[in-house]
């Protein structure tokens, strides 16, 4: 099968395509024909090396994609051949105490596709049946692969984590990106009346208010955390998502209102932001940490995308042999949503 691979970690220049021998599904794994793959910003860093996430060259990335069944592996029964699917990208043992009470993604042994194993960038993968689901009849396969980890790791952090209720307020830091995006579209769907979102430049807030933002601030022009407090009559939003750290970390305390919480999924500006823990024990925040989500929550996911309620937005596709000019697109940030590959 054709694929996009990597030998050493590095820049782009490490990104080949080419053959790599086609997997066959193990007992309780599925083959699929992939028809499109997206990437994320975790593709990137496992293309870079994250320190102490060991990969096995040559490496295959990729943790979104979408198809057809192929073949399934012994024991895989209820998914006929020519399934339209999308795959859940987090990985799990099915058995630890994390995963018996439902949570899977804080699994001890927790995996991501094409980061832990061989992934999505390529014309075939194995992934275990537990990873597989039907893929919405109202998507392209482009907006099929578009979703499943970004759209899931929002989902979690809105939903599950932050418990943000109809009527709260909520400030969405970077749009553009995919998680903020979904984001967005899951917090108005959730009955935020008000959602404040931060980009830099005209184009990207244009996208934003189409999607639903209530209020664009661009974060190069305008004190973000004043601003909120101003909004919102000095009171700050209820909850906080923050995917970018860094420098939006002191604004993330500043906006959030009194009890309010912060929900981080990433720290694509910085991993050690300026830290103010007078105002976490002043204002009685939560903070509050998300990776991923289970299979119950992408359930809800897909209903709600499959219902027209959630609408994945595609920035732009590429052939998969062109992957290192996607991988550009995505790492240009000039974007809005995400980038494909079609395969
Ligand atoms: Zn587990």
């Amino acid at each position: 099968m054709k694929a996009i691979f990597l030998e050493k970690h590095g820049g782009n220049e490490v990104l080949s395509y080419g053959d790599r021998p086609d997997p066959s599904p193990k007992p309780g794994e599925v083959l699929v024909r992939l028809e499109a793959a997206a990437l994320n910003r975790l593709d990137v860093f496992v293309r870079n090396g994250i320190p102490g996430v060991p990969v096995r060259f040559p490496h295959v990335p990729g943790a979104d994609g979408a198809g057809v069944v192929e073949a399934v592996g012994e024991g895989v029964k209820g998914l006929a051949p020519g399934s339209r699917v999308v795959l859940q990208p987090g990985i799990s043992c099915g058995r630890c105490e994390f995963c018996q009470s439902g949570d899977s993604s804080l699994c001890v042994d927790f995996g991501i596709l094409g980061e832990h194993r061989s992934g999505t960038l390529a014309e075939k993968v194995a992934v275990p049946v537990e990873n597989v689901f039907p893929a919405p009849a109202n998507l392209s396969v482009e907006e099929a692969a578009a979703f499943p980890l970004a759209a899931l790791t929002a989902w979690r952090m809105l939903i599950t984590r932050a418990r943000l209720r109809a009527g709260e307020t909520v400030l969405i830091h970077g749009i553009g990106g995919g998680v903020s995006t979904f984001a967005l579209q899951i917090a108005k769907l959730a009955g935020a009346p008000l959602v404040i979102v931060t980009t830099a430049g005209a184009e990207k807030a244009k996208k934003a208010k189409e999607l639903g933002a209530d209020v664009v601030l661009d974060y190069k022009e305008v004190d973000v955390g004043k601003k909120v407090r101003e909004i919102t009559a000095r009171r700050g939003v209820d909850v906080v998502v923050d995917s970018v750290g860094g420098g939006a970390w002191r604004t993330s305390l500043t906006a959030a209102a009194k009890k309010g919480r912060i929900v981080t999924c990433g720290a694509t500006a910085g991993p050690n932001p300026e830290e103010e823990i007078r105002i976490i024990f002043w204002k009685q925040l939560d903070i509050l940490g998300s990776t991923m989500g289970t299979n119950g929550e992408f359930r809800a996911l897909l209903a709600a995308v499959g219902a027209g309620k959630i609408r994945p937005v595609v920035d732009a596709v590429f052939p998969l042999a062109e992957a290192r000019k996607a991988y550009e697109r995505l790492e240009g940030g000039a974007g809005m949503g995400k980038v494909v590959l079609k395969i």
